[in-house]
């Protein structure tokens, strides 16, 4: 269908070498755009990058620490350079320190700040000017079911991505005139490499998953190829400023 098809487009995905990013960046992929897996990780990058080339997409991997202001430009300008535009950023990466509000340092209250919030900032703030100049574009982050709800070991993290959404809404509404829209994610409980040592840590946080989300399962990063194409598509071209939940109905069970 025409409406969702990103021949041309070009894409960039950070942490698209793997979990979330890379189930976005493999529905970007087979849409048709082109994709940029942005990642610290070289070698994942690089398998993942062979990986969406090998779904029929152009795709390029380059090393970036998202808590680099400096390399969160230079990604942005290597792109333009390598692919001469960019239409698609998935502020994507992401870590999560579990502890209790009382036993985090300061130094682990930045390092998540910086990782989750700030890099989708700087990057936003990056690409602005060459979406504004194409006539368009996409920016899609990524919050949380800790966007809307309190747990007691995410504080800071809680902080991150309650602030994206927010975020997001603030640049929703300056650029909508430029034909930029801006929209949230908020994935439910997905299996990745971030939710896997929670799982195995913290006693009945799997069952508790289970038994409260409708759909009876945890979810996969399969599951948000389609969110990813939607929202990087002309289909949502009226859309802008929202924070979708893609949690199985886990934020309204009742
Ligand atoms: P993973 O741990 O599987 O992936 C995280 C990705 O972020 C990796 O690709 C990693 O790449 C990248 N990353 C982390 N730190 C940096 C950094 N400093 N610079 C560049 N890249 C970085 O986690 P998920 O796929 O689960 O998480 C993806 C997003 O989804 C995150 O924002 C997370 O908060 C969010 N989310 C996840 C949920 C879940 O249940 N899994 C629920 C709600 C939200 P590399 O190691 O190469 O740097």
């Amino acid at each position: 269908m025409k409406m969702f098809d990103l021949t041309g487009r070009v894409a960039i995905v950070t942490g698209g070498n793997g979990g979330i990013g890379l189930g976005m960046a493999r529905g970007l992929a087979q849409a048709g755009a082109s994709v940029v897996v942005a990642g610290r990780n070289a070698e994942k990058s690089a398998q993942a990058a062979g990986e969406l080339e090998a779904l029929g997409a152009k795709a390029a991997a380059i090393a970036v620490d998202v808590r680099d202001e400096g390399a969160c430009r230079r990604l942005i300008e290597e792109t333009i350079r390598r692919f001469g535009r960019i239409d698609i950023l998935v502020n994507n990466a992401g870590i999560n320190i579990r502890k209790q509000p009382q036993e985090y340092s300061l130094d682990e209250w930045r390092e998540m700040i910086d990782t989750n919030l700030t890099s989708a900032f700087v990057l936003s703030n990056a690409v602005y000017p060459h979406m504004k100049a194409q006539g368009g574009g996409k920016i899609i982050d990524i919050g949380s079911m800790m966007s809307i709800f309190g747990a007691s070991f995410t504080g800071p993290y809680g902080a991150t991505k309650g602030g994206i959404v927010q975020m997001a809404r603030a640049m929703a509404v300056a650029w909508a005139k430029d034909n930029i829209q801006v929209n949230c994610v908020l994935p439910g409980w997905i299996d990745t490499e971030l939710t896997r040592t929670g799982r195995q840590n913290i006693e009945g946080l799997h069952e508790r998953v289970l038994g409260r989300t409708p759909a009876g399962r945890w979810g996969d990063p399969a599951d948000f190829a389609g969110i990813a194409v939607f929202l990087a598509s002309p289909a949502s071209d009226f859309l802008t400023g929202t924070a979708i939940p893609v949690d199985g109905g886990y934020s309204v069970q009742g």
